[in-house]
């Protein structure tokens, strides 16, 4: 299920371009557009839903995973994974995503 009027979704179906990192039937992995350090992505059920809670579980059970493997992949240390639900929570894209934030620390340089 996608909605035509979402960006994500078109990212998903390539109508808007994206830096890819990972793809698989159910799940998309891309750069973040505006990155809060370097490295940032973004991983997306392809299934078209606003919050958490609109997500059929068997479509969210990759999501996790995915963050899991590329924070290992770009060898980050400390990172932070973010999942943000609503306005009040500072959900700027109503297509469910969680951040993958590396956090460079000093001796690993600026991110
Ligand atoms: P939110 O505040 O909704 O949790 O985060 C939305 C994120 O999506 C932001 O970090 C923003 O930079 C990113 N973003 C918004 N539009 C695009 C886009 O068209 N392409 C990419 N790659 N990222 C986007
Ligand atoms: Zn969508």
């Amino acid at each position: 299920m996608s909605s035509a009027a979402c960006i994500f979704c078109k990212i998903i179906k390539g109508e808007i371009p994206s830096m890819k990192i990972f793809e698989s039937e159910k799940t998309f992995a891309f750069l973040d557009i505006g990155p809060l350090s370097r490295g940032h992505s973004l991983v997306i059920p392809k299934f078209h839903g606003v919050k958490l809670h609109d997500v059929p579980d068997d479509q969210l059970s990759e999501v996790l995973m995915v963050a899991k493997k590329i924070a290992v992949a770009q060898g980050l240390v400390d990172y932070n994974i973010l999942q943000n639900n609503g306005r009040a929570a500072h959900q700027m894209v109503d297509h469910v995503h969680f951040h993958v934030i590396p956090k460079p620390n000093a001796e690993e340089g600026l991110g």
